[in-house]
């Protein structure tokens, strides 16, 4: 990918390329498969490296994240490659361990944007940081509460945030797993103009083969990245096995993919 228009701040300042790629497993399983997808991903156009290690599951039963140990994991992925690296963080706790692994880049998952006592608790861990806060949308499409969760951070001194858009669940299931319903960041947008926009193609698809038409759908709507789960055996990963794309295959759909040009 090249480089079609002006970058936004933080991106900028962090000498990230635009769009920005995220990649890496749903989550981190074992030191071995994060080092191997870190390496695969190194020379592709990703330049952050994904991995949930506490993973909020919407039953009990399932896979829920091998927690702290991981954070060494994604800090040996980071020495060996050079790649930064983001988890999600889903309470106060959670931000302290991540900021004493030096994580470059926060996320806040889907099921936490929706709780505002717990949204606010994480804005006051990070009160005043540098670090990027990448805020997912809610799991219903109420935009109101994905403004105020981009108002309690921006409230508490965090500068360097972005979100996410992964999609909206709904209770009749049709072609996506979370519905795009793409006007509600387009109305997130009007209201906070130069947050940069991240595509989350894999948890709306929840399917791999739908991720490369909604990565150009985001392109041409001028997002400014996408994060996308990727593993090296996506069938038998621990979570979200259907929506998991090879690195070879996010590296050949980065070229494939057409990137808008910046008109003037
Ligand atoms: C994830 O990114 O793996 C995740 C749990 O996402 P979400 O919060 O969007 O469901
Ligand atoms: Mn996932």
């Amino acid at each position: 990918m090249e480089n079609k228009k002006e970058l936004r701040t933080w991106l900028n300042n962090m000498k990230l390329a635009h769009p920005l790629v995220i990649a890496g497993p749903c989550s981190a399983e074992t030191e071995a498969q994060v080092l191997k997808i870190a390496h695969q991903l190194k020379d592709t156009d990703a330049t952050v490296l994904r991995a949930g290690i506490w993973k909020p599951r919407t039953r009990p039963g399932n896979f829920e994240g091998v927690g702290a140990l991981g954070l060494k994991w994604l800090q040996k992925a980071k020495e060996e490659t050079g790649m930064l690296t983001t988890t999600e963080v889903a309470n106060a706790n959670h931000v302290d361990l991540a900021l004493k692994h030096d994580v470059d880049i926060l996320w806040i998952g889907a099921r936490t944007t929706v709780s505002p006592f717990i949204v606010q608790e994480i804005a006051d861990a990070l009160n005043g940081t540098d670090k990027v806060v990448l805020i997912k949308n809610p799991v219903n499409p109420d935009l109101a509460l994905w403004l105020g969760a981009v108002e309690r951070f921006y409230e508490a001194g965090v500068k360097n945030l972005g979100v996410i858009h992964r999609g909206f669940s709904a209770y009749e299931k049709n072609t996506y797993r979370n519905n795009p319903e793409w006007q509600i960041p387009i109305d997130l947008q009007t209201r906070f103009p130069d947050l940069p926009l991240i595509l989350d193609p894999s948890h709306i698809a929840g399917r791999r083969d739908l991720i490369f038409d909604l990565c150009q759908t985001a392109l041409d709507l001028n997002y400014d990245g996408l994060m996308v789960e990727t593993h090296y055996d996506p069938d038998n990963a621990w979570s979200d096995a259907a929506q998991q794309i090879t690195p070879a295959a996010l590296d050949k759909m980065t070229v494939d993919l057409r990137i808008r040009v910046e008109e003037g």
